[in-house]
């Protein structure tokens, strides 16, 4: 109880936000248990899931309402539908060749713009009643970004022509999940108003291994050079440019990782509830300055082996 209510500072005083990763509303009550400052990403796509019709404007306007209010003013990060691959409608099209690298995410909300406008009607009304971000999945270029951009006005405008309140100053974020985005990060940062690294898909699409393939899950390695030399320069590039910048994929919330990814830089974790308060527990007695040479001495070496026995040392 006293863990859950005291802030997440380092050993030298380094305050960091940790925040919940959300599918459904009702999981609302273990965030609030968990005492995160904040949902770091609402995967709203799961209000999409198991049924044979679509969420209205209002059931959805109701989801993220309710969410908002429980939060009581703390950010509430909804990222739009993240449909297709591993995540499909019922009785809806599909990318069947590569699903991984298809139709999904915003690139289905492109196409499927009447489904995209009613989601971020929903968002942006309930966003009068607390403090809602919007964060967009899977984006890989400034042509789907200015889209993007586009669609979220043509949203605003036609909720202003109905008079209907909203916050004019909504924050939109993208995720960093496609090795494109983390290396065209400064056309990112321009666009948008905030990062967050979906490290599930990005470490799928660096290395190229279908994180969903049981056949070559021995081979997706969140400690591959190539993957913390991304992490290390999206953190860097972002923090340098006072960007706010999160990790919402699975090794936000993995002990193993803390130590590795404060050394990199991060202040912002998003994590399911479950995990919050261990990864709390680990950051109180991790101490950045103490643990710094070893972070510079794994982003110089490129074998795995060292790489493992660094970061043994490191979480000793
Ligand atoms: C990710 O890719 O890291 C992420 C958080 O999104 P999802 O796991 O829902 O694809
Ligand atoms: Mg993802």
């Amino acid at each position: 109880k006293r863990l859950r209510s005291i802030p997440t500072t380092t050993l030298d005083g380094t305050l960091i936000e940790l925040h919940a990763n959300i599918e459904l509303p009702q999981d609302i009550e273990q965030v609030r248990e968990s005492g995160a400052t904040g949902i770091g990403l609402f995967r709203s796509e799961f209000l999409f899931l198991n049924r044979d019709d679509l969420p209205s404007e209002n059931e959805q306007f109701e989801a993220y309402s309710i969410v908002a209010q429980s939060m009581r003013g703390l950010p509430v990060t909804i990222r739009t539908f993240d449909l297709g691959a591993d995540k499909n409608l019922k009785n809806s099209y599909r990318s069947t060749i590569n699903p991984a690298l298809g139709l999904r995410a915003i690139r289905l909300s492109l196409v499927e713009q009447v489904m995209f406008l009613t989601q971020l009607r929903a968002i942006l009304r309930a966003s009068a009643h607390g403090q809602i971000r919007i964060l967009i999945p899977m984006l890989s270029s400034d042509y789907e970004i200015n889209q993007t951009l586009h669609l979220i006005d043509h949203a605003k405008k036609s909720l202003q022509d109905e008079k209907k309140p909203f916050d004019e100053n909504i924050k939109i974020g993208g995720m960093i999940e496609i090795p494109a985005a983390a290396l065209c990060l400064e056309m990112f940062m321009r666009k948008l108003d905030f990062l967050s690294i979906g490290t599930n898909d990005l470490i799928q699409y660096t290395l190229a291994i279908d994180r969903a393939d049981d056949t070559v899950a021995h081979l997706y390695d969140p400690l591959h050079p190539s993957i913390l030399w991304l992490l290390a320069r999206v953190i860097y590039t972002a923090s340098r440019a006072n960007m706010p910048v999160s990790i919402c994929g699975e090794i936000a919330g993995d002990i193993q990782y803390t130590r590795l990814l404060l050394g990199l830089g991060l202040q912002q974790f998003s994590m399911y509830p479950a995990q919050i308060l261990t990864v709390k527990h680990e950051i109180l007695k991790s101490h950045l300055p103490s643990i710094m040479p070893l972070i510079q001495k794994i982003l110089r070496t490129d074998e795995s082996e060292k790489i493992h026995a660094l970061l043994a040392k490191l979480n000793n």
